[in-house]
C-alpha cells in the first residue's frame, strides 16, 4: 500500500476526521516521506524523536532506520491507532502529551548514553511551528539535527540571511544555534486534507559551539526589543524600549561600534547583535 491508500484506509477503518485545530494534515506523498528520512540521515544507533506522528506514515519508515523512535502526540485517537499499529516493534514508544509542555531535556538526558545521536524528525503541526522550534533550541537539548516539514513562509523566515525581507528575531536564534538548509518544497496536494499553504522541509544541524561568544539571554533580549516595532530603526526601537537612556546616548553608542545609526534591525548580522550585547554594560 502506498501512503495515500494507507492514510485513506486508516481514516476509514478508525472513522477518523482530521482535527484542523491540531494542524492535522496527513502526508501522502511517498517521495517526500523518503526524502525527509534520507535527509535526516538516520543510523541504526540513533534515537529519533518524532513530534506529531499522526497516523504513523513517517513513523513506519523511521522505525526501519533508527534504533529507537519516541513519538510525542497530543491526539488520543492517534495514540491508540499507533499503539495497535506498531505493537510488534520494541523500538517504538509513544508519549501522549503536548510537546510544548513536555520536559524534553529530562526525557533525552535519561537515555542519552544508549544512543549515538538524537535526531528530531517531524511533519510539524503548523499552528505552533515556531514555538516548537524555539523550544527545541532554547532548551539546549543534546540534539544532532532537526529535520522538519513546516510552512514555506515560516521556512523562509527561519533560513533567511540577515537583511532579507523575512528576517525576524527567530532568524537570529536559528543562526546562533544551527546551520540550516532548505531541503524540498512540498505542494498542498501532498497532504490530506490539503493545508492552505505550501510547505517546505528544512534541516537544522546543531552547531557544536554557538556561532558567537555572547551572554545569549542578554543578546536575545536585545534582538526581541529591536524587532518589537519592525518598521522603526534600531536606534528608535532600542530608545523606546529604554535600552538607551535617550537618543543621544544611543547615537554615541552605535557610532562607537561602527553601526549606522539609521539602520533597521533586520539589516544587522548576528555578530552585530553580539557586539551590541557585549559592549553594553547595564
Ligand atoms: N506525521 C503525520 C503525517 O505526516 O502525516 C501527521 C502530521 S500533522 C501535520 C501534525 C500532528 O501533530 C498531528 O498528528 C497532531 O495531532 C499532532 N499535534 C498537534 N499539536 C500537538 C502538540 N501540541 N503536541 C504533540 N502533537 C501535536
Amino acid at each position: 500500500m502506498n501512503s495515500l491508500e494507507e492514510t485513506k484506509f486508516l481514516l476509514k477503518k478508525y472513522n477518523i476526521k482530521a482535527n484542523k485545530n491540531l494542524g492535522q494534515n496527513f502526508l501522502i506523498d511517498d517521495n517526500v516521506i523518503t526524502e525527509i528520512v534520507e535527509k535526516a540521515d538516520i543510523d541504526k544507533e540513533d534515537l529519533v524523536i518524532e513530534i506529531g506522528p499522526g497516523l504513523g506514515t513517517l513513523t513506519s519508515l523511521l522505525l526501519e532506520k533508527a534504533k529507537k523512535v519516541i513519538c510525542i502526540e497530543l491526539d488520543k485517537r492517534m495514540v491508540s491507532i499507533l499503539n495497535e499499529r506498531f505493537s510488534l516493534y520494541n523500538s517504538f514508544e509513544i508519549i501522549q502529551e503536548d510537546v510544548l509542555k513536555l520536559n524534553l531535556k529530562e526525557l533525552i538526558n535519561n537515555i542519552r548514553s544508549e544512543y549515538k545521536n538524537v535526531k528530531i524528525v517531524a511533519n510539524l503541526p503548523y499552528y505552533i511551528t515556531t514555538q516548537i522550534i524555539t523550544k527545541l533550541l532554547e532548551d539546549e537539548l543534546d540534539l544532532e539535527s532537526i529535520t522538519v516539514m513546516i510552512q514555506k513562509e515560516v521556512a523562509e523566515r527561519l533560513i533567511e540571511n540577515p537583511g532579507g525581507k523575512n528576517t525576524g528575531a527567530i532568524t537570529y536564534c536559528i543562526n546562533y544555534y544551527c546551520e540550516s538548509e532548505q531541503v524540498i518544497e512540498v505542494p498542498k496536494e501532498s497532504f490530506i486534507p490539503e493545508p492552505k499553504v505550501t510547505s517546505e522541509v528544512i534541516k537544522l544541524k546543531l552547531r557544536n559551539v554557538p556561532k558567537v561568544e555572547v551572554d545569549k539571554e542578554k543578546m536575545f533580549k536585545i534582538i526581541k526589543l529591536s524587532f518589537m516595532q519592525r518598521r522603526k530603526t534600531l536606534l528608535n526601537s532600542l530608545t523606546n524600549a529604554k535600552f538607551f537612556e535617550n537618543k543621544e546616548e544611543g547615537i554615541e553608542f552605535l557610532e562607537k561600534l561602527g553601526i549606522d545609526v539609521n539602520i533597521r534591525p533586520e539589516k544587522l548580522t548576528l555578530e552585530d547583535f553580539a557586539k551590541i550585547s557585549n559592549k553594553k554594560t547595564k
